[in-house]
């Protein structure tokens, strides 16, 4: 155990000089433990379900890089897939056959996609899924959530206006009002506000964008009848509908979030789904998808022009395949599922037994939990949780070396490398800690 005072705790010099040479010494600002503070760890390297600390120190880790590591770290399959593809070539920035593997393996589980383009970040995803819903439509208003993330694109980094007749308000300087003007910010789970939204803008929408199952607001599903009601208006006034599944694709289930949708909404499908992190394995890897008519409006076949350098890179398909591949083996996911549940529910009987009011919710490889009596349904409520809380625990955890985000709004991962043991191990540190939480 390391605390962050200790003199002899070597992620300190390491975060200053970071501090001289990076802004806020991380490459992304949730890295930096500015909402919990303290001292960010600076891994050295990582295996399994751990990652060790400058201090050598070892964390289980709940994060696997904010989802993509679902087999754990250095997966042997992987690491010898992605060895293979780096002596073959790093680059190339023309075709190879292993684009087409990963794309029919990919579409292969996802049905609602005949066509894929690989690119690689969610960010540029979900800003080029955008653009061809605007290019497909001939529209420019969209709509998204409060509470859902879908990368730093100018047109996404905005918050609600005063009302549903004004558009969105740009939640990053250096985003002129003009470039998110087009985007409509409505509340989670709202079935009124969307069909209002509908009613009054319905005809000059292009899309609406969600994350089916929000991990950017913890875990908080969207109801079956508000994502009925998003399918039905977006089918009724020409819109298409974008499923955000970066966090979800093939990390609560093989067939995504939708295919979870499926089973209570005969015949969903979304008409956009973008992906990332699990597709990559941990190398920089994401794409979207759909319909082939929707996807043929993409360069160089169709108007809407969309490209990338080192976009279907040899080495990152190499570890997405091999990932996929791994993932697809018979009970995967049934046992992924029943790990994580076993510490959802471990940590529910946790905070019980010292009479901390606590909800969790987990999907797949997915888990949320809040200091909250129930489970929220969108952001407003998330952020009913008392934040100073919320940081007693993560600090706790962290000093009994178990790593989650470290902001009450990030969903945790379970990987296929976490033993009964680690889960145990975590719910005893975290009984631990409720013991000492402040009551409210
Ligand atoms: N969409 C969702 C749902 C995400 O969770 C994220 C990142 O966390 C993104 C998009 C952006 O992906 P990236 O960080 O790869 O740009």
């Amino acid at each position: 155990m390391t605390p962050n005072t200790d003199n002899t705790d070597l992620n300190i010099p390491l975060f200053e000089r970071a501090k001289a040479l990076i802004p806020g010494g991380v490459n992304s600002p949730v890295r930096a433990f500015k909402a919990v503070g303290g001292t960010p760890r600076f891994v050295k390297r990582a295996r399994g379900a751990y990652f060790w600390d400058a201090n050598d120190q070892r964390f289980i880790d709940y994060i696997g890089s904010w989802g993509p590591m679902i087999l754990g770290h250095g997966h042997p399959a992987v690491l010898e897939a992605v060895q293979q593809a780096a002596l073959e070539g790093l680059s190339f920035g023309a075709p190879t056959e292993r684009e087409l593997e990963l794309a029919e393996a990919i579409l292969h589980l996802l049905p609602s996609m005949q066509m894929i383009r690989l690119v690689s970040s969610g960010t540029e995803a979900g800003m080029s899924a955008i653009r061809l819903a605007r290019g497909a439509t001939g529209r420019s208003k969209l709509i998204k959530f409060e509470g859902c993330y879908h990368g730093h694109a100018d047109a996404l980094l905005v918050k609600a206006g005063s009302g549903l007749a004004t558009f969105g308000n740009a939640t990053s300087a250096g985003v002129p009002a003009e470039v998110v003007q087009h985007t409509l910010v409505l509340e989670y789970n709202s079935i009124e506000q969307l069909e209002r939204a509908f009613a009054l803008h319905g005809k000059e929408l292009a899309c609406l964008i969600i994350e089916p199952i929000a991990g950017n607001m913890n875990l908080v599903r969207a109801s079956v009848p508000f994502m009925r009601r998003c399918r039905e208006l977006c089918s009724e006034y020409g819109a298409l509908l974008v499923l955000d599944e970066v966090m979800t694709g093939f990390r609560v289930a093989p067939g995504g979030a939708q295919s979870l949708y499926a089973r209570d909404i005969p015949g969903f499908q979304p008409d956009l789904t973008v992906l990332g992190k699990v597709i990559g394995g941990g190398m920089p890897l994401a794409a979207f998808g759909g319909s082939r008519a929707l996807m043929e409006h993409l360069a160089p076949l169709g108007a809407v022009y969309q490209a990338g350098t080192l976009s279907g890179n040899p080495v990152a398909t190499a570890c997405g395949l091999a990932t996929l591949r791994a993932i697809g083996q018979p009970g995967f996911f049934a046992a992924l599922s029943a790990r994580t549940r076993a510490l959802v529910e471990g940590l529910r009987g946790a905070a019980a037994a010292e009479g901390v009011a606590f909800s969790a919710d987990s999907e797949g490889g997915m888990f949320g939990f809040f200091l909250l009596p129930a489970l929220p349904r969108n952001y407003a409520q998330v952020l009913q949780t008392d934040s100073a809380r919320f940081n007693q625990l993560f600090h706790g955890l962290l000093e009994r070396g178990i790593y989650i985000a470290p902001a009450l709004y990030e969903a945790g991962f379970v990987s296929a490398a976490h033993s009964d043991e680690d889960i145990a191990v975590t719910v005893a540190a975290a009984r631990e800690v409720f013991k000492t939480l402040a009551k409210p």
